[in-house]
């Protein structure tokens, strides 16, 4: 049997997603051998890699360099109250490794940098940027886009949440950094002064979950750009273009 099979077992765990016609037994060694990297294992990460662990992808690498406070506990659904002063990385892994224990998980417990970026991006099929920062969000989409990595990004603050999927392997279709141009404004915003409804941060990693399962069973429509309301439950696609400007990907 070769590697990407699937065992008896691994047949009864997928069972309900095997016998969907958009995953069926094929789609699900795809998950299997696919390589998902996610930066910042917070409030968007935790979500979407429970279900990416519990989809059945094959290698998930986890980067974060914080540990687990008392204030994470409120959205950073990985994490109890046994995990508080661990690596992020390492307390999330126990809960994923308690949930699906045949798959592989990798720990980087430094921050995403220069140093490390081109190596961890290079080595995944698909990359969720589930950082809470500007720079990291740079770093990642330059690379991402020099690597022509697909990049599932999301972002929450407050009451509203933002999914952007960037298929870098198609050039002309823009990048992070087409919409939101780096200013002192944007670096102000975060969960730590602004706040954050608990359940819509459940609502953005778990989209970036979908999305990299469509990605992977190769249903994923082109770029995208998502805004989810969780106060009025409005949802709304809006459509962006290349900036020529844009110093990353022009
Ligand atoms: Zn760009």
């Amino acid at each position: 049997m070769s590697n990407n099979s699937l065992s008896d077992k691994e047949q009864i765990r997928y069972s309900r997603q095997l016998m969907l016609k958009e995953v069926g037994f094929d789609g699900q060694q795809k998950l299997k051998k696919s390589k998902v990297l996610i930066i910042g294992v917070g409030g968007l990460g935790c979500p979407a890699a429970l279900y990416l662990a519990a989809s059945g992808i094959g290698e998930i690498t986890l980067v974060d360099a914080d540990k687990v406070e008392l204030t994470n506990l409120q959205r950073q659904i990985l994490y109890k109250i046994n995990h508080l002063g661990q690596d992020k990385t390492l307390a999330a892994k126990k809960s994923l490794a308690s949930l699906n224990n045949e798959i592989t998980i990798n720990t980087v417990n430094v921050q995403l940098s220069e140093t490390n970026a081109k190596m961890l991006i290079s080595n995944a099929d698909i990359v969720l940027d589930c950082s809470d920062n500007f720079t990291t969000r740079y770093l990642i989409n330059r690379y991402c886009v020099s690597l022509e990595k697909v990049l599932i990004s999301a972002a929450a603050i407050a009451t509203r949440g933002q999914l952007m999927v960037f298929d870098n392997r198609q050039q002309g279709l823009g990048c992070y950094q087409c919409i939101f141009e780096p200013s002192d404004q944007q670096a102000a915003l975060n969960c730590e002064n602004s706040g954050v409804l608990s359940p819509l941060l459940g609502v953005m990693g778990s989209m970036q979950a979908a999305q990299t399962l469509n990605y992977i069973l190769e249903h994923m429509a082109s770029n995208q750009f998502i805004s989810f309301d969780a106060l009025s439950f409005e949802q709304q696609k809006i459509s962006f273009s290349a900036n020529p400007d844009c110093d990353i990907c022009q």
